[in-house]
């Protein structure tokens, strides 16, 4: 999976650290609105890309921001990855970075976790994951007041004295494997841009316990009661603030799937031979592959 780029590699720890010309340098297009695309250079292969870089502090700085524009993110080895810190201004004077057939270009986070090496994947969906929860504490949701980095910790501080606090943002949700012996319900989401085959999936309400999660999510996805629910495998989805739970469960009675079509386009029983046509090449960097692989092989 995305994550498994080498034990002890990535260094997720804050550090209140000054940036430094060789330091890698992350650049989201920053607006208000929703938008995951980063700075990266990447080299084709037919219509997907194959290979990414990123740039430098150094490169960045050329295009007229200072090394205090950026914000530590964390490090993979000896490399270590600065935010450039524009959240609600726009990207002036890349440019130069982005000029020619070999300069830069924003493409989407997503595009990075199919391409090589793996940890820039990782890399850029973590980076998403804290750019897009600093953009959103910019100001106290208690008083109003500005917002600055705590020192020591990864946490914004108010300025004005109310003692809030925030820290980061993660929104466990589980991925969701319905077995019914050698078939597994899969699923295409309703008005995504997402057309592959997923699991079922869906956020943990508060006050539940992720088994809850995966029964509820079933019962109003696909109307069909589970039994036997077991953990599988997480996976940190930053590109959603995510922390995914992967479950395994039995249908427990009837098999017919009643589709939630606000959610869901198409939800079936689909058969190991039919994912092992569609799944040959599969990657596996996302739990959902991972899962459809293990069931694939009947390793679960
Ligand atoms: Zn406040």
């Amino acid at each position: 999976m995305i994550q498994d780029i080498g034990t002890g590699r990535f260094d997720n720890q804050y550090r209140n650290v000054k940036a430094k010309p060789g330091d890698t340098a992350i650049v989201f297009q920053g607006t208000c609105k929703r938008d995951d695309s980063i700075l990266a250079r990447l080299e084709w292969n037919g219509d997907a890309p194959d290979r990414a870089w990123l740039p430098t502090v150094g490169e960045v700085c050329q295009c007229g921001y200072a090394e205090e524009d950026f914000i530590y993110l964390f490090a993979i080895e000896d490399r270590r990855y600065f935010l450039l810190d524009r959240y609600s201004e726009a990207l002036e004077g890349l440019e130069i970075l982005t000029e020619g057939e070999d300069g830069y270009e924003f493409a989407g986070t997503r595009t990075l976790t199919k391409t090589e090496p793996m940890e820039l994947g990782m890399a850029a969906i973590t980076a998403y994951h804290l750019f897009d929860w600093y953009r959103i504490n910019q100001f106290c949701g208690r008083c109003g007041g500005r917002m600055v980095h705590d020192a020591k910790e990864r946490a914004m501080r108010c300025t004005c004295g109310c003692g809030n606090m925030v820290f980061p943002k993660i929104c466990p949700a589980c991925i969701i494997a319905v077995r019914n012996g050698d078939t597994v319900i899969t699923s295409r989401y309703a008005g995504r841009a997402y057309r592959g085959r997923a699991l079922l999936a869906g956020f943990c309400e508060i006050g539940e316990t992720a088994e809850e999660t995966v029964a509820r999510e079933v019962m109003e996805e696909v109307g069909l009661k589970v039994k036997n629910i077991t953990y599988y495998a997480s996976q940190p989805w930053g590109v959603e603030s995510d922390l995914l739970f992967g479950y395994y469960c039995d249908v427990d009675g009837s098999t017919e799937v009643h589709i939630d079509e606000e959610e869901l386009a198409i939800a079936e029983w689909t058969p190991r031979e039919v994912l092992a046509e569609e799944l040959q090449d599969a990657d596996c960097r996302t739990l959902t592959q991972t899962m459809l692989v293990a069931f694939m092989n009947s390793e679960i």
